[in-house]
């Protein structure tokens, strides 16, 4: 039997990049996955693409009465979330001079606030059935800083200490909270780099590549079930040793 069979499990930005990765292991690991994005018609294709539920969830989870209102509807169709998985994430680049608030407020609205919104929902659940797995997709810049991504370093940084004080907070009840943080991986995200930038990246990794959704996928699902039943607070570098 797979090792996720019967559980349920919520991935946010999942309709497209490393969420829809991470939402095509854990349905292969036998949980049922609710694919949540802000725009429900390409959520729903997903999860179909997938083999999974026909319906997906729009949900901008930087709202907290849009997240409030999905996850009661993923409590009623599928039933308690076992498995948070943290993942929609935006960029918006600027040098800090030219930082402008709202690119700021953004970032952290929807990288870290939407995590603290769906981590204090489902945790009451979780603590009751005293088990669960919460895992924040970070990043590497949240523990290097980057040029021009002081906006979305500051939010990955903010996901990790999140992690660690929800981890010892929920500890005693069973419920397991870690970070991934990748590096640099072939999405639309990464997709607008120019050709010297990448070529500079990819310079940077021993591996001699850049990951793949699946690179962080993998590790996710190793989070998510029985192997990783002693690990909590941790943050688990994803990027081919770039930041070692
Ligand atoms: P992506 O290709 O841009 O996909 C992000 C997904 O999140 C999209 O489906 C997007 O929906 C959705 N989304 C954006 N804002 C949202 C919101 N407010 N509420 C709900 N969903 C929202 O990004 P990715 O590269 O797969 O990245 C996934 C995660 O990994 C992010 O947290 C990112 O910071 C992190 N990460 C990525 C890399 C990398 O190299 N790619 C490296 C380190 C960390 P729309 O399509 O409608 O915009």
């Amino acid at each position: 039997m797979p090792e996720l069979d019967g559980r349920v499990a919520i991935v946010t930005g999942s309709a497209r990049g490393i969420g829809l990765e991470i939402a095509r292991e854990l349905t292969d690991a036998g949980a049922s996955v609710a694919i949540v994005d802000l725009d429900e018609a390409e959520a729903a294709r997903a999860s179909t693409g997938l083999g999974g539920a026909e319906r997906g969830y729009a949900c901008n989870v930087s709202d907290p009465e849009a997240c409030e209102r999905m996850l009661a509807e993923v409590e009623e169709d599928l039933g308690s979330p076992y498995i948070l998985v943290n993942n929609a994430g935006i960029t918006r680049d600027n040098l800090l001079l030219r930082l402008g608030d709202d690119d700021w407020r953004r970032v952290l609205d929807v990288n870290l606030s939407g995590a603290f919104y769906l981590t204090r929902r489902v945790a009451r659940g979780m603590m009751k059935r005293r088990e669960g797995r919460i895992i924040n997709i970070a990043s590497v810049v949240g523990l290097t800083g980057n040029r021009g991504q002081a906006n979305y370093a500051a939010s990955k940084a903010g996901l990790i200490g999140l992690t660690k004080s929800v981890a010892q907070e929920l500890a005693s009840r069973g419920v397991l909270v870690n970070a991934v943080a990748p590096g640099f991986i072939q999405t639309e995200m990464t997709a607008a780099l120019g050709e010297e930038t990448r070529s500079a990246l990819l310079d940077r990794i021993p591996l001699g590549r850049m990951g793949t959704p699946a690179d962080v996928a993998g590790v996710v699902r190793f989070l998510a079930g029985p192997l990783a039943s002693y690990v909590t607070g941790q943050v688990i570098v994803v990027d081919g040793g770039m930041v070692m």
